[in-house]
């Protein structure tokens, strides 16, 4: 957390694992829909899928790699509850806009910096814009290892709620 100057980390097995429970504890209903980039892995699409959320792809900009935020205003209904912004392959997107969308439309903000580990805007780190920044360090990744997702808020409540999840899963056999 000193590191990503977030006040608080927790580790789980993948970044999938915190994914799923900051959604879960959001108890969003039944058939919400969460805004996700077309460039993703299986497993973050069936966290979504799981929880009993709405997938929705937004197209991502030619230069950002990150959402084309046409496209995003266009895709964002009453039922949008969240947003899943995944930074892809080091590149940094104009944060103001993409942050102001989703802040006007009261939209739940999970930053995927896996890709992007060290990268700022404007000073800031990515992962520190959302309410929670998520990155896998499993094998592979810039800083690897090999398993793990590492998850930072400075939302404490939502810290202690995550803290019980993680408390909770079953130690490996
Ligand atoms: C590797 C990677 C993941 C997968 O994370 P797990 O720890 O395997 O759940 C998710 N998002 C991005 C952007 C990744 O690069």
């Amino acid at each position: 957390s000193q590191y990503m100057e977030a006040k608080h980390c927790l580790a789980f097995p993948f970044a999938r694992t915190a994914i799923y429970y900051t959604l879960k504890s959001k108890s969003f209903p039944e058939g919400s829909e969460i805004i996700m980039p077309p460039i993703s892995i299986k497993g973050i699409l069936d966290v979504i899928i799981s929880l009993k959320l709405k997938p929705v792809f937004v197209d991502i900009d030619h230069d950002t790699l990150c959402f084309n935020l046409n496209e995003l205003r266009k895709s964002i209904t009453t039922n949008t509850k969240a947003i899943l912004i995944t930074y892809l392959y080091g590149i940094v997107p104009d944060m103001e806009e993409l942050i102001n969308i989703c802040l006007n439309n009261k939209l739940f903000i999970v930053e995927d910096f896996s890709h992007n580990l060290n990268a700022t805007f404007k000073g800031k780190k990515l992962g520190t814009f959302g309410n929670v920044g998520v990155y896998s360090s499993s094998s592979l990744k810039t800083f690897d290892t090999f398993g793990g997702g590492l998850l930072i808020t400075n939302d404490l409540k939502l810290f202690k709620v995550l803290q019980n999840c993680k408390m909770n899963l079953k130690k490996p056999p």
